[in-house]
């Protein structure tokens, strides 16, 4: 009976491996479909801000990375079929020879330096080919060569004690390793966001404090609003690296910031850098930071209690094509097969990161003039060569940002509910 359930499982695995794959590549094909058809003018809506050569250049740039996506997407599902189906990560594991837990560590740090290697080409690619053909590279391969280096020692120093802890509350505690793990792994992720923006970050980027005479008077009011600091607004050298623009909003407690990049302030006048500080300070206020965290603690615990219980069974271990069983193996599986069975709940985390983005648009609505935002948001596009349309399917799929014309739209909505409600 239980040879029969590992072979199942063997079967559903490997049609899953194809079946995620086969979905991605046609959501791409779907994506440059709709590209191709819409490409001959500016949508009705844009047209008196986007040119029609803006607007192809921009088709031009995504279905160019969309192709090497589908290339980059065969090649992992071919990966996937090597490490599990053929046993390329069974005989990876029986390779060494090692002691106890430096062996289960050995093989996990093995295996990670041989997907960061394999996946070096394409970013190369990515970065000196697409992005330079289409004149936004601004990085230089010694900068790319101390980026590459500085990551990994990071994650040499932070996951490799982390990897060990695990391992050995496995060996020691023989019921409860995994509740202290999801402990463990939940303060290491509390800690690791708590000095991502002033530790790790400024490791890659320099930030400054964002000042201007101008300004700031505008930011006082906002920031005052969202019960936020001035000091806590930073710009960011992006412009080192490429000429793309964006803002994000990060950490929490007293680390907490706002970020622009500089290559965006350059694009704005000063009501627009307010409206997107509006828009930042709107995902601070309505917390959506902490809820998730929270979403990830509770997540992580479930994944946890479901080592916890899958852990002594053999045919979880064959069943992904495995014959030992050992924590390190556990631990593979549980970062590199279960990512595939949640592949199907991720339009729900997409869907729930575009519902935050209409509530931060919606706080910024209230706090400064949405038209501000819409042009913002505008040269935002223009800026990274976004296009302006995509195939629904592919935007419910992916995107964890509003599709541009559903966004202005509703930015829109906004303003005539305000005018309506002056005297
Ligand atoms: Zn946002």
């Amino acid at each position: 009976m239980k040879i029969l359930i590992s072979y199942y499982l063997q079967i559903s695995f490997l049609s899953l491996i194809m079946i995620n794959h086969f979905i991605e590549i046609y959501l791409c094909r779907r994506q440059i479909k709709h590209y191709k058809n819409n490409e001959s003018q500016v949508p009705e809506n844009f047209s008196s801000f986007i040119s029609l050569e803006d607007h192809q250049k921009a088709i031009r740039y995504s279905s160019t990375k969309l192709l090497f996506l589908q290339f980059k997407l065969l090649f992992d599902a071919c990966l996937l079929i090597y490490w599990f189906p053929l046993r390329g990560a069974q005989h990876l594991y029986s390779w060494f020879n090692f002691e106890g837990i430096h062996h289960e560590a050995l093989f996990l740090i093995c295996f990670s330096l041989i997907q960061y290697a394999l996946g070096l080409p394409w970013s190369i690619f990515s970065t000196f080919v697409i992005e330079e053909k289409f004149g936004f590279n601004k990085t230089t391969p010694s900068l790319f060569l101390k980026d590459q280096s500085k990551g990994l020692l990071l994650g040499a120093v932070f996951l490799i004690p982390l990897l060990y802890l695990i391992l050995y509350l496995y060996n020691t505690f023989s019921q409860s390793w995994w509740m202290i793990s999801f402990a463990v792994m939940t303060g290491f992720q509390f800690f690791l966001l708590s000095i991502y923006p002033t530790w790790i970050a400024p490791l890659f980027n320099k930030f400054s404090p964002l000042e201007s005479e101008e300004l700031s008077q505008g930011i006082n009011t906002l920031v005052e609003k969202a019960g936020f600091k001035a000091k806590e607004i930073f710009i960011m050298d992006a412009s080192k690296r490429s000429s793309h623009g964006n803002a994000y909003f990060t950490g929490f407690g007293k680390n907490k910031r706002v970020v622009f990049f500089d290559t965006l302030l350059k694009q704005l006048s000063h009501k627009e850098i307010l409206a997107i500080l509006a828009h930042e300070l709107g995902h601070m206020k309505l917390k959506h930071i902490p809820k998730s965290m929270i979403a990830s603690i509770i997540f992580s615990f479930i994944g946890f209690w479901l080592m916890g219980q899958l852990a002594n069974n053999p045919w979880f271990y064959q069943g992904h094509f495995f014959k030992s069983q050992t924590a390190g193996i556990l631990i593979f599986l549980f970062s590199q097969a279960i990512p595939l069975y949640l592949f199907w709940i991720s339009p729900i985390g997409s869907w729930i990161s575009r519902k935050r983005e209409f509530e931060a648009d919606a706080y910024a609505a209230e706090q400064t003039d949405s038209q501000d935002l819409i042009i913002a948001l505008l040269k935002l596009y223009q800026q990274n060569s976004s296009p302006v349309i995509t195939d629904k399917w592919y935007s419910r799929f992916y995107h964890s940002h509003p599709p541009a014309l559903d966004r202005i739209k509703h930015l829109d909505s906004l303003k005539t509910k305000t005018s309506e409600g002056l005297p």
